[in-house]
């Protein structure tokens, strides 16, 4: 089912299965939500954790059903992925992001998250080439957040896309760092720029056992001699603020800095809070 292709379904035996058919049910509305205006791309601040100054957003696609209402991206996304329409969707989101950006102050990143399937595709690095070309946005602006499924793949296919994109000069991060099965692997093999701490180590970390500390201390340390930054993901109180900064993290993204904002707040926050 996993490489069911353009336009078909994913599930045949759909109507067997309740569960299934609601899939089904919702797969069939997804491929209509772009056309239908259903999907919208806010975004969420980045910042500096010395200086709180704006880093960038990262751009999170929304679903606004009209009978079900708000569907979260971690349901429709793996949808949308195992059901062929994650190219269309992600392509969709990076111009949405990089129009975005076109209107924030020159030193404000913006960050997409690339599906495996989409970052596999062969076409992968002319889309974004195409994107960055339409929008006008200077390609160390956009951040490439991948995760380390792109890593189940061809290696040489892998290998060379991670090289190309870097050719044309977009950042890549490295996202739910610590979740999965080879992160140290992987880091050695591909130049992420940037290491996004999962939200499962950083979210309450200043009130737990201090093992979460020792590993995000660790992490910082691994990123710093292989000179990449670090996020923390996930960061909603003051204590756990605190925290990342006294173990060295270099950017916070949580809702102590707010929830994703729409495009025109985004733009508006962009302008007051960078530093040129
Ligand atoms: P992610 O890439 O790890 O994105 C971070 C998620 O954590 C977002 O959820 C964000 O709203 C949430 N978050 C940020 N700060 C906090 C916090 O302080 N506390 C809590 N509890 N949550 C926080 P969201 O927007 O629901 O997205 C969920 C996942 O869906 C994303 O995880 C990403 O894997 C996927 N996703 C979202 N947009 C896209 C997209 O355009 N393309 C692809 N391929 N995946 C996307
Ligand atoms: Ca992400
Ligand atoms: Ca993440
Ligand atoms: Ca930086």
């Amino acid at each position: 089912a996993k490489a069911a292709g353009r336009g078909k379904h994913c599930f045949y035996e759909a109507s067997m299965h309740s569960e299934a058919s609601d899939r089904q049910l919702l797969e069939n509305d997804l491929r209509g939500a772009i056309d239908r205006n259903e999907l919208s791309v806010v975004f969420q601040t980045i910042v500096r954790a010395a200086s709180e100054e704006m880093a960038g957003f990262e751009a999170l696609v929304r679903w606004q059903h009209p009978k079900r209402g708000a569907i979260s991206p971690a349901k429709f996304i793996p949808l949308a992925e195992e059901c062929g329409m994650i190219g269309r969707i992600g392509e969709w989101v990076l111009n949405q992001a990089l129009a975005a950006a076109r209107g924030w102050p020159e030193n404000v990143r913006v960050a997409v998250n690339l599906s495996p399937i989409q970052f596999n595709d062969p076409k992968i690095v002319e889309i974004v080439d195409a994107a960055l070309k339409v929008s006008g946005v200077k390609p160390s602006r956009l951040e490439l957040e991948i995760t380390e499924g792109v890593f189940l793949a061809d290696s040489d296919v892998t290998d060379g896309t991670f090289a190309r994109l870097k050719e044309l000069g977009v950042r890549l991060a490295l996202d739910d760092f610590g979740t999965g099965y080879s992160s140290l692997g992987y880091l050695k093999k591909a130049p992420f720029d940037k290491i996004k701490i999962d939200q499962s180590f950083v979210r309450g970390a200043a009130s737990r056992s201090s093992r979460n500390a020792a590993i995000i201390r660790a992490i910082v340390t691994l990123a710093e001699s292989l000179d990449m930054d670090t996020v923390a993901e996930g960061v909603e109180t003051h204590d756990d603020l605190q925290l990342m900064r006294d173990l060295g993290v270099s950017q916070i993204q949580g809702y102590i800095f707010g929830r994703p904002y729409g495009v025109e707040e985004a733009t508006t926050l962009a302008e007051s809070k960078s530093v040129e």
